[in-house]
């Protein structure tokens, strides 16, 4: 008997019934356009059983493709220009939100690193399944702390001290309690701080600007069995500093991992602080 294709490295999950495949599709940061879902409509009816599952995790999966008909179906996918999954032990698809594009309360641009971290890193073989979430505030609509690497948009605070009047709406906005007035004058606690944006939004004076722009970059998150939250190891890495980041995080992991071990196994041997030491002397290093 001839041996089975890999399908889960293109995207294909065995069904519990014997012989049938879940075909698993991709897509940029949630976005999917008409025309495309028309494509997956077709699939699904040529395909499968005429339904499409919509996956936790942005996707969306057709149930009921034959075994015989994988390799079919996988260029059916290529040719209608979609782009597949992928699962197994390697980088799976990017969840992000729309941050800046549409979100009121977006402070990055969610999609567009999303883009790029789907075009750089989808697919790409590593110990164990490592997922990314982006968020683009600290709202974290796409749980950012429960994903092996996660990066969540921030915007610090800065007060113009000549412009604010002391009206204490800030302060009493703050998500945080990071904000007081003390000695007639406002102060932000920064350990305590979300990075958030609310406050300079809301200030009637335009006395908080905005200052470093980012990410604040967390590692070792996971959900499952044995859900972890990640731990935050850089803040407010410029957007265009990210991908050399991240590629410093995988190669600490890759380095330090056995096969199987996610990352928030890594980082609980280790510990946070030790692994995010080594990611910037690997960052500082690749300069
Ligand atoms: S994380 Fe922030 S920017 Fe993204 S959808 Fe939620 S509220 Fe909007
Ligand atoms: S809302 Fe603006 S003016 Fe009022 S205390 Fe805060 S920074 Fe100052
Ligand atoms: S950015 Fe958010 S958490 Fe930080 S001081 Fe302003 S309102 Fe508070």
């Amino acid at each position: 008997m001839s041996k089975k294709p890999d399908f889960k490295k293109y995207g294909f999950i065995p069904q519990r019934q014997p012989g049938l495949l879940l075909m698993r599709l991709r897509n940029r940061a949630g976005n999917i356009t008409a025309a495309d879902l028309c494509k997956v409509a077709e699939l699904a009816e040529r395909f499968g059983t005429g339904k499409v599952h919509v996956t936790i995790r942005q996707g969306m999966e057709i149930p009921g493709v034959k075994e015989e008909q994988f390799e079919e179906a996988r260029q059916a996918v290529l040719a209608a220009g979609l782009l597949p999954a992928v699962c197994g032990l390697r980088i799976r698809p990017v969840v992000a939100c729309p941050g800046t594009n549409t979100c009121p309360y977006g402070l990055v641009n969610t999609e567009a690193l999303a883009a790029r971290l789907d075009a750089e890193f989808v697919g790409r073989d590593l110990p164990a399944k490592t997922k990314f979430a982006v968020s683009g505030c600290a709202n974290a609509c796409t749980k950012p702390q429960a994903h092996d690497i996660g990066f969540r948009g921030a915007a610090e605070p800065v007060v113009d001290h000549e412009l604010c009047v002391k009206c204490g709406a800030c302060v009493k906005r703050c998500p945080a309690q990071a904000m007081a007035i003390d000695n007639e004058t406002l102060a932000i606690d920064y350990d305590q701080c979300l990075a958030c944006g609310v406050c300079v939004r809301l200030c009637p004076k335009q006395a908080l600007k905005t200052g470093r722009v980012g990410y604040h970059i967390f590692a070792g998150g996971k959900g499952g069995r044995y859900p972890n939250d990640a731990a935050l190891i850089a803040t407010f890495v410029a957007e265009e500093e990210v991908i050399p980041y991240l590629e410093a995080i995988l190669a600490v992991y890759q380095e330090l991992a056995d096969k199987g071990q996610r990352l928030s196994m890594v980082m609980a041997r280790h510990g946070a602080a030790a692994i995010a030491a080594q990611v910037e002397k690997v960052a500082a290093a690749a300069e």
